[in-house]
Order: structure tokens, then C-alpha cells, then sequence
């Protein structure tokens, strides 16, 4: 595990070069990309995207959740992105379990009750895409006029399979 020591000394020497600090805050290319927090996965790498490009969300498994919806608004409504996609991935630790089951770890191992929780795991990959690029469409809150496609990025191949 690095020390955050090792990670500020890894900032320092990324600054030494860094050539970003004339960028504008608004994205370039007007995109939003909604996808999972797994550690395997670079989005800007695997979609061709330079600093500034785009907005990134993420969150575990890229579901379309109140806080996702939450960025998505600011990056629309104040940033001016036009454009969302959402990118799940095979092999994702969402479908490895249920809400019960995160729910019974946590009681067993913190004494909390987190039985009224939807951690949004699901089962079915092309589904939970086609899922979440329904509710951005039909969340009062993303205007029509937005276009949203879905993909599912394989893990093992760096192939991105568009969905919707
Ligand atoms: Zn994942």
C-alpha cells in the first residue's frame, strides 16, 4: 500500500512538467462519462481523451445514482456538457454480491444496521447499462436534447461494446 508520503512525492514530480494550468474549467469536448470506480479502468485512456476533455463521474459501478444525476446536472446546466456516456465493465465487484449480503457484513463487521440500503448491485451487465441510461433520460432534470449512449468496457480485451 503506498503512504500518502509517496503520493506527494509522486505530485511533486508530476508538477515539475505539468503544462495544464492555462486550462479553461468547461469541458472541451462537451462529454460527460458516467462508469465504476474499478481500479482497472482508464476512461481517458481507453476513450482517447486529453486533460480537459471531459467531466469523469464515478462511483461503484457507474450506476445513475442521486449523486451521479447530482454532477450530471452541474456538468450540463453550468459546465455545458451535451453528452453522457455511461460505460459499465465485465467482471465488476457489483455483481458479486446482494444488498443482504453487504448488509450482514456491515452488521457483522461495524454493529450497524444497513438493511435500508441500496448499494445498487446488480446481475445482469447489458441491463444495468440500458437501466441507468433510462433513468438519465428520464430524470426531469437532463433535458431531452442530451444525448446519452451505454457501452460495456471489457476488462480483459480494452474493447468498449456500445450497448444503446
Ligand atoms: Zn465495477
Amino acid at each position: 500500500m503506498p503512504t500518502f508520503d509517496e503520493l506527494f512525492a509522486a505530485n511533486k514530480r508530476y508538477a515539475q512538467t505539468f503544462a495544464h494550468g492555462d486550462l479553461p474549467s468547461p469541458p472541451r469536448r462537451r462529454l460527460a462519462i458516467l462508469t465504476c470506480m474499478d481500479a482497472r479502468l482508464h476512461p481517458e485512456q481507453f476513450l482517447g481523451l486529453e486533460t480537459g476533455d471531459a467531466h469523469i463521474i464515478r462511483n461503484a459501478g457507474g450506476r445513475a445514482s442521486q449523486d451521479a444525476i447530482r454532477s450530471l446536472v452541474i456538468s450540463q446546466r453550468l459546465l455545458g456538457t451535451n453528452a453522457v456516456l455511461v460505460i459499465h465493465h465485465t467482471d465488476c465487484g457489483m455483481c458479486t454480491f446482494r444488498n443482504e449480503d453487504l448488509a450482514a457484513r456491515i452488521r457483522a463487521d461495524l454493529g450497524v444496521d444497513a438493511s435500508e440500503w441500496d448499494f445498487l448491485p446488480f446481475t445482469d451487465l447489458e441491463a444495468s447499462v440500458r437501466e441507468d441510461v433510462e433513468i438519465l433520460r428520464h430524470s426531469p432534470l437532463i433535458p431531452r436534447d442530451i444525448a446519452i449512449s451505454g457501452a460495456i468496457y471489457d476488462v480483459r480485451t480494452g474493447l468498449l461494446r456500445k450497448v444503446v
